[in-house]
């Protein structure tokens, strides 16, 4: 019940936001049109890119349903997937890991250049609407641990998350999932090591368990972050996870 209204008074609250954000947005827009991120010619339809350079961003021509990885033909499931299947019931990656994404990626999480993480959720949102998914109840944007988000002073995630959530008028969960440990950086570790690095490493508010919910993430390499919050979220009793990611390395 509880759960019920909270969220109610959640899409609620995005709502009526959404009418006054989008009035400041139109001011925002006609005082600073859009400009490229990536080579400073006028933006198109309100995004900070240009047409040129959105149509020269590196996308999978055919992707794994269940992990986005690359594959040769639509449809297909990858190695990995037939191998060991994620625990996530779908993936969806905007983009492939290349120039210029990993600049924009690096420049949001080590620079802070927010506007990155706006320009990607929009085109996160735009590759959603195209591949016509489900869209789930609410929105994971995946945790730092709290040290890490001292450090940094942002979530590149939420970043990212957050014009999905406008976009698809759905609550993000910002408090009912957390990193209940620090983890080494994945960078540096194998996928086996990955694995083990992050099990056990977040933890759900008890009781909280939405029907469906998509995770958000700037990079996808292995997957064994978002296989991890999979887990927690299935045994929470959550029936459809889904993922969202605007590169897959
Ligand atoms: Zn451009
Ligand atoms: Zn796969």
């Amino acid at each position: 019940m509880d759960e019920t209204k909270t969220k109610a008074s959640l899409s609620l609250g995005g709502r009526e936001r959404g009418e006054r954000g989008s009035l400041l947005h139109a001011l925002l827009e006609r005082l600073y049109p859009p400009r490229c991120l990536l080579c400073g010619a006028p933006g198109q339809a309100g995004l900070d890119l240009c047409a040129g350079c959105l149509a020269d961003l590196p996308r999978a021509r055919h992707a794994c349903p269940n992990c986005a990885a690359p594959v040769p033909a639509e449809g297909v499931v990858c190695g990995r997937c037939l191998r060991r299947p994620p625990r996530f019931d779908a993936a969806l990656a905007a983009f492939r890991y290349d120039e210029p994404l990993v600049g924009l990626v690096t420049g949001l999480k080590f620079h802070a250049r927010l506007a990155h993480g706006r320009l990607l959720g929009a085109l996160l949102a735009e590759a959603v609407r195209a591949a016509d998914v489900p869209i789930p109840d609410c929105i994971l944007p995946v945790p730092l641990h709290p040290q890490r988000l001292r450090e940094r002073g942002f979530n590149q995630a939420l970043e990212i998350a957050r014009p999905l959530a406008r976009a698809f008028d759905r609550p993000l969960i910002l408090h009912e999932v957390r990193r209940s440990r620090p983890t080494r950086p994945q960078m540096a570790l194998d996928a086996r090591a990955r694995r083990g690095n992050v099990r056990g490493a977040f933890a759900i508010r008890p009781g909280f368990a939405p029907a469906s919910v998509a995770l958000v993430d700037d990079v996808m390499t292995t997957g064994s972050t978002l296989d991890e919050l999979a887990r927690v979220f299935r045994r929470a009793g959550v029936e459809y996870v889904s993922v969202w990611v605007a590169a897959r390395a």
